[in-house]
């Protein structure tokens, strides 16, 4: 099966992500025929480029990043073919009549029938411009008969009141069934597998609950910093960054009620109930149920690195959070005092993502007299990357004549299980937006309900100064602090 043919539009087509991320993504889907026939892109920015100069930049920009090989001529040549260039400003109603009137032309001579979808890979300050200028170019609207639809990216808004805000402006211009909001997170193989693992096995819903679950802990680590970014992270952190999207995405796929069906609504509908569920922290509970960091100088990877205050573009005073962790327990009759522990960082010890859904010790400890018994409760860790796969803590008898017990591990790899390429995730999104499956992509409610649960703690934060910045050497798991979080014997775990 493949989609319409369409016409890919990337505003900021002379950026990063289009040249690391999307256009080696529309190669790949090339390469292994997902694509339609006819299917074109047209690159869309500031910079004077030719047809030619933008198919010479992304060929080099495809032989760099793609994750399946550089491209044989006969292959370039066709991908090539549909790779076009249009100049102009983001606000600039002229440039986007050029654009139209290019993409009418395309659509006669390649047969994509009218079906576009504009991928906006600028800066967020670009998007209403964008939206805007499409709309006073009717572009944005869909000829009879055939689809537009608009991709994305993050940040989606920088608190609660301006992501509303966007959200408004874009609910003008665009309906919310075409809007597509990325979260590239959603698109990871593991992630998915979340639904699958839960939903396709009869073993695993009848213990997923607040009778045999301890906790969750969800953790998204970086061994690298800010690479170069400060002026952009000085305006995110850790919350902003990776909480209020990916792992609260993370947390509501592992804590949600099983869907009606695989419908991208009916999925996103589950999501978002459970998202309500949890409960806002008050500000008087902010110190005591979440931590921020930031990383000092300190040694990665065999490395000496600098402190976040010494990073281009970082302020020398700055309290931007590089680590985040938090504690929040969910109101309903599944998790009623069960605690998911979100954590991410900046570096780390190392590079790593995971779900760890931390099981109740056995009701009587047979062995446990003894120090024979080593055995920790069963655990089972869904790793996002690297290595992705999955991992069950199970209690063995060590061999021998005395019962001396240990945790082993039984492992599920993707790579060894299956043996293929994981598709990227920017090639599953871009795939998906051709089908019209949203699944993968963050609706408008959830978007607000993530900011609506981490603005206390923003706001908090925002008044309290240095007070409650915790410092954390470079190259460990984050600052001790975090470690007051965990109560009843529970502990951050080590990756
Ligand atoms: P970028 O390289 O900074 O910008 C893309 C293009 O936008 C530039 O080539 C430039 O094209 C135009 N542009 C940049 N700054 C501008 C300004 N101040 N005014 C007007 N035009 C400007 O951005 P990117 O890294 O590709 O990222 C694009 C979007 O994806 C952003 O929203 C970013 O947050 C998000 N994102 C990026 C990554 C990544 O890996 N890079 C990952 C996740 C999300 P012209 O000058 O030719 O018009």
């Amino acid at each position: 099966r493949t989609p319409d043919p369409c016409t890919v539009v990337i505003f900021g087509a002379s950026g990063d992500l289009a040249k690391r991320k999307l256009v080696p993504a529309l190669f790949n889907l090339a390469r292994e025929r997902r694509l339609p026939g006819g299917f074109s892109i047209v690159g869309y920015s500031r910079s004077p480029l030719s047809d030619e100069a933008l198919r010479a930049l992304m060929y080099e920009a495809v032989v760099r990043f793609s994750s399946s090989g550089p491209p044989t001529a006969a292959e370039w040549e066709s991908f090539a073919a549909g790779m076009f260039y249009c100049q102009g400003g983001y606000d600039d109603v002229a440039g986007y009549t050029r654009l139209k009137e290019r993409l009418a032309a395309i659509d006669a001579e390649r047969g994509t029938s009218g079906n576009r979808i504009f991928y906006l890979s600028t800066p967020p300050s670009l998007i209403g411009p964008i939206m805007d200028t499409l709309g006073a170019s009717e572009l944005a609207r869909s000829a009879p008969g055939s689809w537009t639809r608009i991709i994305i990216e993050k940040p989606l808004g920088y608190d609660l009141k301006t992501a509303q805000e966007l959200n408004a402006h874009i609910s003008r211009i665009f309906d919310e069934s075409q809007v597509y909001r990325i979260d590239h997170y959603r698109a990871k193989e593991t992630v998915q597998n979340i639904v699958a693992m839960r939903f396709a096995n009869g073993i695993f819903e009848p213990v997923w609950n607040r009778r045999y679950i301890d906790h969750v802990q969800i953790t998204a680590a970086e061994a690298v910093g800010v690479e170069g970014r400060g002026g952009y992270y000085e305006g995110s952190g850790a919350v902003r960054d990776m909480l209020q999207n990916h792992l609260l995405q993370l947390l509501a796929l592992v804590a949600m009620e099983p869907p009606i069906s695989l419908e991208a609504d009916a999925i996103r509908d589950e999501a978002i109930k459970v998202a309500k569920a949890i409960r806002p922290l008050v500000p008087s509970e902010v110190d005591a149920h979440a931590v921020r960091g930031q990383y000092t100088a300190g040694w990665v990877g065999g490395k000496a690195v600098p402190g976040y205050r010494e990073e281009e573009g970082v302020s020398p005073t700055s309290t931007t959070e590089t680590y985040a962790a938090i504690r929040f327990e969910i109101d309903n009759w599944r998790w009623a005092g069960v605690p998911f522990f979100l954590r991410s960082g900046k570096r780390m010890t190392k590079r790593a993502a995971e779900i760890a859904v931390q099981f109740r010790q056995v009701p009587m400890r047979l062995f446990s007299t003894t120090e024979a018994d080593l055995h920790e409760p069963n655990l089972l860790v869904m790793k996002i990357q690297p290595d992705e796969g999955l991992t069950l803590r199970l209690a063995a008898k060590l061999p021998g004549h005395a019962i001396h017990l240990r945790s082993v591990n039984m492992e599920f790899r993707y790579g060894t299980s299956f043996g293929v390429r994981s598709s990227e995730a920017y090639e599953r999104l871009l795939l998906d937006c051709m089908f019209g499956d949203a699944t993968l992509f963050t609706r408008r409610d959830m978007v607000e309900t993530g900011w609506a649960l981490m603005m206390p703690i923003l706001d908090h934060w925002a008044a309290s100064g240095e007070r409650n910045l915790h410092f954390y050497e470079a190259g460990t798991w984050g600052p001790e602090a975090a470690n007051r979080l965990m109560d009843e014997g529970r502990a951050w775990r080590r990756l």
